[in-house]
């Protein structure tokens, strides 16, 4: 069988999710990365079977997360971390959750995977009109949305089996104007889509794993509803 890690998971609302049920259903070994802030009550509502009834696959059977790994996809290593990060009590909690630590991580524990997913993103001027955002918004939205998805190749793609796929979601706000996808969350999935084309070329050639990304239609997700779409 197949196995995936898929990084953005933390409700049972969102792709990653959806996602995760799909591969599961096709026989995948699920493991999951979810953002830190969010783990604590992820953890808690699956232990708790708050998600027995969307983990259900069409055989009847129960999706089953093999492992939940905490992650944070904007910061590569332990000394890109910033203190009052480091500190912060939801941070302090859990570790090894840097790209570079997660994927040491799942090699300890499994090897290799077959499937990578990249469903997350974060702008935090979503909201703002692209000619009212700051530098450090836009530039945040770039780190947290285009350059995770680099970094999670980059440290993935040598745990990955040949003939491996790894694969993200875009917004049809990369091409057309859509007013309310703000903060530079344009341009960042403008980034994740040349990206794709160019770490396809590259990441084929270097681990025969294939690189794609999917303009996904809009769906009620935590993080649409944060922007009111
Ligand atoms: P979601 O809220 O289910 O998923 C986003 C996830 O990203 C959340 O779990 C959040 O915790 C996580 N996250 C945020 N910052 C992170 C970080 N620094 N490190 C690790 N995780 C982090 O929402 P969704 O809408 O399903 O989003 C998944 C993907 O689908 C995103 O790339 C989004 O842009 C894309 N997408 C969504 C829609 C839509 O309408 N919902 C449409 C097209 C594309």
């Amino acid at each position: 069988g197949k196995r995936a890690f898929i990084a953005g998971v933390a409700d049972d609302n969102g792709y990653g999710w959806a996602i995760a049920k799909a591969l599961a259903a096709a026989g995948a070994e699920i493991l999951v990365g979810t953002w830190v802030p969010a783990l604590n009550i992820f953890e808690t509502s699956l232990r708790r079977g708050k998600f027995d009834e969307s983990r259900k696959l069409p055989n009847g059977s129960l999706m089953d997360i093999v492992k939940v790994y905490p992650l944070d996809a904007v910061y590569d290593t332990p000394d890109d971390v910033p203190e009052d990060v480091k500190t912060n009590k939801r941070y302090a909690g859990s570790s090894n959750w840097t790209v570079k630590e997660v994927a040491e991580a799942v090699t300890k524990d499994f090897g290799s995977i077959d499937i990578l997913v990249h469903s997350l993103a974060n702008g935090p001027e979503v909201t703002k009109p692209l000619l009212e955002t700051s530098r450090r918004g836009y530039l945040a939205a770039i780190s947290a949305s285009s350059y995770s998805f680099v970094s999670l190749l980059q440290h993935f793609l040598p745990i990955m089996n040949p003939g491996g796929a790894s694969i993200s979601l875009t917004y049809i706000a990369s091409e057309r104007t859509i007013p309310g996808y703000g903060g530079g969350m344009s341009s960042a999935k403008a980034a994740l889509e040349s990206d794709t084309k160019v770490l396809a070329f590259e990441a084929g050639r270097k681990g025969q794993v294939r690189v794609n990304t999917i303009s996904a239609g809009p769906l009620g997700s935590r993080a649409a509803k944060a922007i009111g779409f």
